[in-house]
C-alpha cells in the first residue's frame, strides 16, 4: 500500500503528523503558480522575492532530511489538483495525505484535490496543526469567542499543551519511476537573487535544519528566553525577540516543539514571566489560526469579520508612499524600509505601520495586508489577515478605537533614534504627508460614528 504524503506548510520531519510506522510514503511538494506566481491587483507579486527564497530554501532543506531518513520529496510546478491526481495515477499510490490548513484558498485547492482524487485513491485530510491537544479544532474554531483573552483563559484551564511526535530514525520509500523534479531557482520564477542586507535583524535560512538551531541558539545558548517579555518590543538586532516566525509559518518548526523547548528550559533552568510569554505569543498565533477557520471568507471583506466599514477613502498616493517608506514620518518610513529591504520588521513595527496607514492615511486595511503578504518572509494568512483585521478595528477584540500616536511610539521605543537612523532615508526636510493628530482624530470621529450606526 503506498501513501504520497502532500507537504504544505508542514516542512519538517520533527512533529510530523503525516507519518506512519511502517507505511511506504514518499513526500510531494507543489508550488502553486495562483498562490506564489501570480501578481496582485495592485501590481505587485503576490509572494515577493524574500518569501519565496525563504520557501525554496525550506523546501531543499526537507528534501535533504527526507532523503536522509531513506525517503524523497518530488517537486513540482502547478495545480495540486492536476499534479496530484497525475502522480497518483502514475504511481498507483492507494492514500495521498494531507494537513488541512485554515486559509479560505487552502481549502478551496483541498476542495479540489478531494474532488480530483474520487474513485482514484483515498484522500485523507489530517484537521489543521495546533498548539493545544484539543479534539475537533473545528469545533473549538466554530465556538471560538470573538475576545482572544477568553479563548486563552479557557483553553488553558482545560486543554493540554501537545507533545511533539518522536522524529523517526528511518522511513519507508517506495520506489518512484518518475524524476523527483528540480526544486526552482529565485531566477527560472523570475526573481533576482538578492544578498541579504547586513542592516536586517539576522540573516534567515529556510528549512527545518536552521530553524530548530535557531531554537537552540535563541533559547538556550543565547538564553534570551529568560528576558523575552522585557525586550520583546525591540527594533533592532537579532535576540530582542525569538525571530522564529518566518520558520512557524512554514511548519519548519512546530508551535509544539517550541511549547516544549520552553518547558524544557524551564525545568533546567528556571521559569519566569518571560519563559511563559512567548507561549502566551503561540497562544495569539492559535488564536487567529481558529479565527481564520471560524470566519473563512468573511476575514477578506472591507468590513472584517465584523461587517464594520469604516469608509476609507484610499486618498491617491497615500498607500504607494507607505510602501516606499516615503510618508515623510521617520518611524514609519524607518520600519517599511526594513520590510522591503529584509523581508522582515519587528511587531512594534507592525502594529505602528497598521495602524499609521489605516487610521492616519485612511487607507482600506486590506491593501495593507496584501504588500505585507507580498514582503513578509513570516507571511502565514491567519497571523497576517487577523492581526490586520484587529488593527483595522474590524476583526477580534473590538475594544474601542485604538490608534497609535506614532510619533510617541518613536520616542518610547526607539528614544535614541537608532532605529530611525538606521533605514530611513528622509532627509531632514521631509513633511509628512498628513498631520497626524488631526488624521487621528479624524479617523476616530469615524469610528464613533460606526458604533452609532452598529447600535
Ligand atoms: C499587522 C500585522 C501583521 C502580522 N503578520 C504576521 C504574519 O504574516 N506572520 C506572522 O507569523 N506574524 C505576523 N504578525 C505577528 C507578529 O508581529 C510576528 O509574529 C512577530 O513579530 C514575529 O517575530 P518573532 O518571531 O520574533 O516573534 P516573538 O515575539 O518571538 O513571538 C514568538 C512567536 O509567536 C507568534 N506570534 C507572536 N505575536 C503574534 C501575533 N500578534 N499574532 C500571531 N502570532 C504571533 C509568532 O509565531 C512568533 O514567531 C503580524 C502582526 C501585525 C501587527
Amino acid at each position: 500500500m503506498r501513501t504520497l504524503l502532500w507537504f504544505r506548510r508542514n516542512l519538517r520531519v520533527h512533529d510530523q503528523p503525516l507519518f506512519r510506522v511502517d507505511e511506504a510514503a514518499v513526500g510531494v511538494w507543489i508550488l502553486d503558480p495562483r498562490e506564489i506566481l501570480a501578481t496582485d491587483p495592485a501590481g505587485f507579486p503576490r509572494c515577493g522575492t524574500h518569501r519565496l527564497r525563504f520557501l525554496l530554501e525550506s523546501v531543499a532543506d526537507l528534501r535533504s532530511r527526507l532523503r536522509a531518513l531513506g525517503s524523497e520529496l518530488i517537486v513540482r510546478v502547478g495545480e495540486p489538483e492536476t499534479v496530484l491526481a497525475e502522480l497518483a495515477q502514475h504511481l498507483e499510490v492507494a492514500t495521498v495525505r494531507t494537513i488541512e490548513e485554515p486559509g479560505t484558498e487552502e481549502r478551496t485547492t483541498e476542495r479540489a484535490v478531494a474532488k480530483a482524487l474520487t474513485d482514484q485513491c483515498v484522500f485523507e485530510r489530517m484537521p489543521p496543526e495546533t498548539l493545544f491537544e484539543f479534539d475537533d479544532p473545528h469545533e473549538v474554531s466554530r465556538e471560538l469567542p470573538e475576545v482572544f483573552s477568553k479563548f486563552r483563559r479557557t483553553s488553558e484551564k482545560r486543554e493540554h499543551i501537545g507533545v511533539p511526535l518522536p522524529t523517526p530514525t528511518s522511513l519507508n520509500a517506495f520506489p518512484i519511476d518518475v524524476p523527483p523534479g528540480d526544486i526552482p531557482t529565485l531566477r527560472d520564477l523570475g526573481h533576482e537573487d538578492q544578498a541579504p542586507n547586513p542592516k536586517g535583524v539576522m540573516a534567515f535560512q529556510g528549512g527545518e535544519t536552521a530553524g530548530l538551531s535557531r531554537v537552540e541558539d535563541w533559547i538556550f545558548t543565547g538564553d534570551h528566553l529568560q528576558r523575552y517579555k522585557e525586550t520583546r518590543n525591540g527594533l533592532v538586532g537579532a535576540d530582542y525577540s525569538s525571530k522564529f516566525s518566518p520558520w512557524l509559518a512554514l511548519g519548519c518548526i512546530s508551535s509544539r516543539q517550541v511549547a516544549a523547548e520552553t518547558l524544557r528550559y524551564e525545568a533546567e533552568r528556571m521559569a519566569n514571566d518571560s519563559t511563559y510569554w512567548l507561549r502566551f505569543e503561540l497562544i495569539w498565533r492559535e488564536y487567529f489560526r481558529l479565527y481564520l477557520l471560524k470566519h473563512g471568507p468573511r476575514l477578506f471583506r472591507r468590513g472584517g469579520p465584523q461587517d464594520r466599514d469604516l469608509g476609507w477613502a484610499n486618498p491617491a498616493g497615500h498607500f504607494e508612499a507607505w510602501c516606499a517608506g516615503e510618508t515623510g514620518e521617520p518611524f514609519v518610513d524607518a520600519n517599511m524600509i526594513e520590510l522591503k529591504e529584509t523581508g522582515f520588521m519587528s511587531n512594534r513595527g507592525r502594529q505602528n505601520v497598521a495602524s499609521f496607514l489605516t487610521k492616519n492615511l485612511d487607507v482600506d486595511w486590506r491593501l495593507g495586508a496584501r504588500w505585507f503578504e507580498s514582503n513578509l518572509m513570516d507571511y502565514c494568512p491567519a497571523a497576517n489577515w487577523g492581526n490586520w483585521a484587529y488593527a483595522a478595528g474590524v476583526g477580534a477584540d473590538p475594544r474601542g478605537f485604538r490608534g497609535f500616536d506614532v510619533q510617541k511610539q518613536a520616542r518610547n521605543y526607539d528614544p535614541n533614534k537608532e532605529f530611525v537612523r538606521l533605514w530611513n532615508n528622509d532627509g531632514p526636510d521631509a513633511v509628512p504627508i498628513v498631520d497626524p493628530k488631526q488624521s487621528l482624530a479624524r479617523a476616530e470621529n469615524r469610528w464613533e460614528s460606526s458604533e452609532h450606526k452598529s447600535h
